[in-house]
């Protein structure tokens, strides 16, 4: 069989093309390394911005528990404290459950799934494109989406610009029990890195932060890295010392790749983290994989209706994509000098507390306008 489109990972960004792409009548496959439900290295705080457009998918978080967050707290390296409203406010749901739940309204709207297959290569051969797994396995289609997330072996294989860059961040995350406020979000500096806190279901706290690979190298294990480094910081110490963790160990990622990538590799148009992901400090990674993915999957759409041809299509989503995100990925670069080290985050903090309005403002230019 040759599907009108494959998707290649299962993440936000693949499930919200799928659920579209099904709903729109067109034959979908996607094809998932893993399998559902499966935790994820991520903050888990996600922007309001996308709320009205998730429920036009059929998805209210707030049915599985999700925690309606409308505060944000900033600590200093030393734990000197600001806080602000968040203008929009967000939602804190756990991936486990928030892409599981994305997971069933694809499977309601006929969308295929081959998961548990890892995609390795993709070829273009007369307008049809092979998409060949480790495993062995072979599907065609006329069009294929890459949602494969921050770093994949199909990066490497197609030899995309980003994945010869040397980078040095790591990420870890880990659910705990203890006693924190249901609608505040808070990020702490510690030397070196942020980290943030706030509710999910379930009363799980989501503790995740960003470093470099040099502090874990330094410290030897993730475990001694929290006590003597993330644990200067006086809020980060109590969560390490009383709180209760979740997860038998914490999940960790490496090699985290930061700002734009090709949108269009091969033909091969990229969604999510795959075309560009911002700093997490911006707390906006999903709210911009999910929008990227509405914006792209209305123009394949668009194709299959035979409203544009597929030059316009490709040019069409570059042109929309930079037009949306490139600005928010510029300021949360530039929002990342303010944290980690300790002069800056600690002016940053006493800038917060006596302008509260530089937070919001600040907010306002990582995020975008709701999303109907
Ligand atoms: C430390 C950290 C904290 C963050 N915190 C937040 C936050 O609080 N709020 C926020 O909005 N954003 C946050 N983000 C960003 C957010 O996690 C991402 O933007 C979001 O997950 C993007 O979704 P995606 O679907 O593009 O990628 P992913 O969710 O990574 O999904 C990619 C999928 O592709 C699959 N895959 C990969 N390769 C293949 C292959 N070859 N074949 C088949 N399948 C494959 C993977 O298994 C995965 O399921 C954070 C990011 C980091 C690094």
């Amino acid at each position: 069989m040759i599907y009108d489109v494959i998707i290649i990972g299962g993440g936000l960004s693949g499930l919200v093309n799928a659920i579209e792409l099904g709903r729109g009548g067109l034959s979908v496959l996607l094809i998932e390394k893993k399998d559902y439900p499966q935790h994820r290295v991520c903050g888990e705080y996600v922007s309001n911005e996308v709320l009205p457009y998730l429920k036009s998918l059929g998805f209210d978080p707030f049915s599985i528990g999700a925690k309606n967050l409308s505060r944000f707290q900033l600590s200093s390296n030393s734990g000197t404290i600001a806080e602000t409203e968040l203008p929009l406010g967000g939602f804190g749901l756990s991936r486990y459950a928030f892409d599981e739940a994305l997971y069933k309204i694809a499977l309601s709207h006929a969308v295929s799934f081959s998961l548990n297959e890892t995609v390795e290569k993709v070829e273009e051969i007369n307008g049809i494109f092979k998409v060949k797994t480790q495993k062995g396995k072979e599907f065609e289609s006329k069009i294929v989406l890459g949602s494969q997330g921050k770093r994949s072996v199909l990066d490497k294989s197609l030899d995309r610009k980003f994945i010869n860059k040397r980078t040095a961040y790591f990420a870890v995350k880990c659910h705990y029990r203890g006693d924190f406020p249901d609608d505040l979000v808070s990020l702490h500096n510690f030397k070196g890195g942020y980290c943030g806190l706030s509710m999910v279901e379930n009363a799980d706290i989501n503790v995740c932060y960003l470093s470099w690979e040099s502090h874990l190298k330094k410290y030897g294990s993730i475990e001694r890295m929290q006590k003597e480094l993330l644990s200067q910081n006086p809020y980060l110490k109590k969560v390490f010392s009383d709180w209760e963790p979740v997860f038998k160990s914490p999940l960790s990622i490496s090699q985290i790749y930061f700002s734009q990538k090709e949108l269009n590799s091969n033909g091969i148009l990229m969604s999510g983290d795959a075309a560009g992901l911002i700093y997490p400090l911006c707390g906006n990674g999903m709210a911009m994989a999910i929008h990227g993915a509405k914006i792209l999957s209305e123009l394949v759409l668009s194709y299959f209706n035979s409203e544009i041809s597929k030059p316009e299509l490709e040019i069409s989503y570059q042109k929309n994509w930079k037009k949306e995100f490139s600005g928010r990925l510029n300021a949360g670069a530039t929002l990342q000098h303010f944290f980690g080290n300790p002069f800056v985050s600690g002016t940053a903090v006493r800038l917060l507390k006596t302008f509260p309005g530089i937070g919001k403002k600040v907010i306002k230019a990582t995020h975008g306008k709701a999303l109907a």
